[in-house]
């Protein structure tokens, strides 16, 4: 069996693991330093990487952002602290002089999930709700990464025309409408110039009314995303995480939005259970599969 140096490429942390089986051996992290220079990428990446790397054999790499042909972009760049077009796979590969791949960090996550529920939903989408809102998909059993590693990005799909701008461009995306930057934003008019998402939803568990009418819209947007995955797809379940989406009551929130529709609409809503893991096991899962 391969043991794998995982890598997770976030916002904010920048995580490597040694990883046997879906197993974590020894695990390193770093804040991520937002900076548009790929010089301080790849420093940080050679100091995480370089003393984990002799014990491995493959390099697995779950990155935010978009992944074609080993380059990493985003569909909004500011996600990646104004880096655009970085070649992540290279990078890596000449840092650790190991077989190197990299797939979008949520639908590693996806991957991830797939297992945690042992294989039990051949057809399924983990959405984070976290700062952004991101996804993935394992379809027939097999993930989706796409032909332009874009598949999954359903934080980008259309919940509301008249929404505000999303950071990608697009007006009224599900990410500017549900994420956590949005719910703080949404409060920014009631609670104050720096409310954070965080802070609303203290205010929404507290029960304070304007916050729970922008906690329940996060929440029936995803409830409407849930549904329109699973009618495109014919989805088995789907699998909430990110801060958000296992804050207190969310998911019970997304559960009550989504009870009011049709049956057909309506998978099993299950919580994510890999945690912040999720990114590390599931890169090091997929990269096993890939080696087979
Ligand atoms: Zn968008």
């Amino acid at each position: 069996m391969n043991t794998c140096l995982a890598v997770d490429l976030g916002g904010t942390k920048l995580a490597a693991a040694l990883v046997r089986g879906g197993e974590i051996i020894e695990k390193h992290q770093v804040e991520t330093l937002s900076s548009n220079n790929p010089d301080v990428l790849k420093i940080a990446l050679h100091d995480l990487l370089l003393p984990l790397s002799s014990g491995a054999d493959v390099v697995a790499v779950a990155s935010t952002g978009i992944i074609n042909n080993g380059i990493l972009t985003a569909l909004n760049p500011d996600n990646l602290g104004g880096l655009d077009q970085f070649p992540i796979q290279s990078a890596i590969a000449d840092i650790t002089g190991l077989p190197t791949q990299v797939i979008n960090d949520a639908q590693a996550a996806a991957w991830a999930e797939f297992h945690a529920y042992e294989a039990q939903y051949a057809n399924l989408a983990f959405i984070t709700v976290s700062t952004g809102v991101g996804a993935g998909l394992v379809l027939d059993g097999k993930l989706v990464t796409g032909s332009r590693g874009i598949a999954g990005h359903a934080g980008h799909v259309l919940a509301d025309p008249s929404g505000p701008r999303c950071g990608c461009g697009r007006n009224g995306c599900v990410e500017a409408i549900a994420s956590g930057s949005a719910i703080g934003r949404a409060g920014v008019p009631f609670f104050g110039e720096s409310t954070t998402g965080k802070d609303v939803y203290s205010h929404f568990l507290a029960g304070d009314k304007k916050a729970i009418a922008i906690v329940e819209r996060s929440a029936s947007t995803i409830a409407q995303l849930v549904a329109d995955l699973t009618i495109s797809l014919d989805l088995d379940a789907v699998v909430i995480g990110g801060s958000v989406g296992l804050a207190e009551n969310y998911l019970s929130t997304v559960k009550d939005a989504l009870s009011l529709l049709p049956k057909v609409y309506q998978p099993t809503l299950l919580p994510a259970l890999s945690g912040a893991d999720a990114g590390l096991i599931g890169v090091s899962l997929w990269a096993d599969t890939k080696t087979k």
